[in-house]
């Protein structure tokens, strides 16, 4: 029997990914959905979860995809009426917000996923196994985007709890937290912070782990043109280039791994399994990297933005 689950959220990336996703994959059936001011074409529609889940009481699972400020109390009320539940990434607002979730599927033995897009692309885990048998020197990333592209008229990026270029910095974050070795801990951290948000549209980090690997990472939010996902690892058994968001592998120049976009396919794919087995999959290391750069961070202040 096909899991039948919810949307709850459904903006850019609900359209864009989840519901491709959902509708390929016969594991699962989209039976509700819950967003204030927005329908789905074909499926009940509710303005909040609670208004889901008490029309529709046979729904098992529910998968939000709203900005990470409300994550936490939908996700609470699922959970507590003993539904599973799969997050978009950044997982919530704060750290101790997502630890009480992870308490909470336990107790409930029910399953919690905190997903991580980026570390599904097809180069990332063909990455950790070549950087597993060598010595690496250091790591740059550079992730730049368009943030009136990939997130047009978004307040909510802007104002605290939202991210602004940590956003898709965290995906980053992600990756380099799966494919190197240790524990990477912040050195130092400038966030540039427009004069009219709360959040930064630029950042430069540098940290390091145990091995004494340093890693560099510069985030825009301004950039116009060409994008750019770009993950380079020096080691000592030669360049390893990780591109379009850990799409393409290179090593040394050559191209090694030609991806595909399978990334919302295989968290959905992952979740019916953790359903399956009531499990929980959350790794916090991306999102406590960004808390403690916003905890560390210097901030400057820099030109309004205007969208
Ligand atoms: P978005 O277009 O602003 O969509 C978010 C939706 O959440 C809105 O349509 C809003 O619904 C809904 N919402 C807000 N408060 C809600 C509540 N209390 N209950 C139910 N629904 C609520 O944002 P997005 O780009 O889809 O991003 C959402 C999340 O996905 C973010 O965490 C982001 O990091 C992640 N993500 C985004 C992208 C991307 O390319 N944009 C890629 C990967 C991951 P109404 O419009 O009905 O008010």
């Amino acid at each position: 029997m096909p899991i039948r689950i919810a949307l709850v959220g459904v903006g850019k990336i609900a359209r864009d990914q989840h519901l491709p996703a959902l509708a390929a994959n016969p594991s699962y059936e989209l039976v509700a959905a819950a967003s204030p001011h927005h329908q789905l074409e074909g499926v009940p529609y509710f303005t909040s979860i609670e208004a889901l889940l008490s029309a529709t009481p046979d729904v098992e699972a529910v998968s939000i995809c709203t900005p990470p400020q409300v994550r936490y109390e939908i996700a609470r009320y699922a959970l507590e009426q003993g539904r599973h539940v799969m997050l978009e990434k950044p997982p919530g607002a704060t750290l101790n917000e997502v630890s009480a979730l992870v308490d909470l599927a336990r107790e409930r033995k029910i399953a919690l996923f905190a997903t991580w897009h980026a570390r599904e692309a097809d180069a990332v885990e063909p990455a950790r196994q070549w950087l597993a048998s060598r010595r690496i020197r250091s790591v740059t990333v550079i992730w730049k985007e368009d943030v009136r592209v990939w997130h047009p008229g978004q307040r909510w990026i802007w104002t605290a709890g939202g991210l602004g270029v940590f956003d898709p910095g965290i995906n980053a974050l992600s990756i380099v937290t799966r494919v190197l070795p240790g524990t990477l801990v912040l050195e130092d951290a400038e966030l540039e912070v427009p004069a009219n948000c709360e959040t930064p549209i630029a950042a430069t980090l540098r940290m390091k782990n145990e091995y004494g690997t340093p890693v560099r990472m510069e985030l825009d939010f301004r950039q116009t043109g060409p994008q750019t996902w770009d993950i380079d690892v020096e080691t000592d058994g030669g360049r390893l280039q990780l591109s379009r968001g850990g799409r393409f592998l290179r090593v040394d120049d050559e191209l090694v791994v030609d991806g595909h976009d399978n990334e919302y396919a295989n968290l959905y794919a992952h979740f019916a399994t953790l359903v399956r087995d009531r499990r929980s999959d959350v790794d916090l290391a991306p999102f406590r990297l960004v808390a403690d750069a916003f905890m560390c961070g210097r901030r400057v202040s820099v030109a309004p933005f205007v969208e």
